[in-house]
């Protein structure tokens, strides 16, 4: 499996190519990454290299992956578990923003994934099959909106909680395939990043 670590926004922000361009060019300064921009036809785009001086922001090992910045509206966990194999990735939770019931408690990932055969809540996985076809129309800047059946309120898809099962952002620095960071530099990067920004490790 790919390791990733990722440094995300946790709510979209404006300008996203804008600060991309800052950040891109500090650590092209710094020699983490190369200048040079890797070919769409082998990876995703805005993916780049590590450089010679990737050795100052690792902990251990002696290597370095790639770096790919996300500057659009992404569900990043789908992007992160690109190689686990599914379609859509269940939720541990879908909290409503108004009344925090987990609207999908109780619905088992195995019968969700068809290998076991449960009764599930028809509620919860109404809202899952709203969720999964919400996702590609909100990545495609849509409104989403979701209807609580505990509460019966409307609110926009990203509004609702998921512990970071899901994660909705347009900023995202992602550091594939590298050893571990130094604590150091993930500070330092974090404070660039500036405040609502917070760290994945997966
Ligand atoms: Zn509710």
């Amino acid at each position: 499996m790919e390791t990733s670590k990722t440094f995300f926004k946790d709510s979209p922000i404006d300008s996203p190519q804008v600060f991309m361009e800052n950040i891109k060019q500090w650590l092209i300064d710094q020699q983490i990454i190369s200048s040079k921009e890797q070919p769409l036809e082998f990876e995703a785009p805005n993916t780049y290299y590590g450089d010679n001086g990737y050795k100052k922001i690792i902990a251990a090992g002696d290597f370095y992956g790639k770096v790919e910045f996300i500057t659009k509206r992404k569900e990043i966990m789908h992007t992160l578990g690109w190689d686990w194999g599914v379609d859509f990735l269940l939720p541990e939770i879908v909290c409503c923003p108004i009344c925090k019931q987990d609207l999908i408690k109780g619905i088992d990932p195995a019968t969700f994934y068809g290998e076991n055969n449960l009764k599930q809540d028809p509620n919860g996985i109404r809202i899952l099959q709203e969720l999964r076809k919400g996702i590609p129309l909100w990545e495609s800047n849509e409104e989403v909106h979701l209807t609580c059946h505990n509460c019966g309120t409307q609110s926009l898809l990203e509004a609702y909680e998921y512990q970071q099962s899901l994660i909705f952002t347009n900023f995202a620095i992602i550091f594939w395939n590298w050893p571990e960071l130094k604590s150091e530099f993930k500070h330092t990067l974090l404070n660039k990043l500036g405040k609502d920004t917070l760290f994945i490790d997966l």
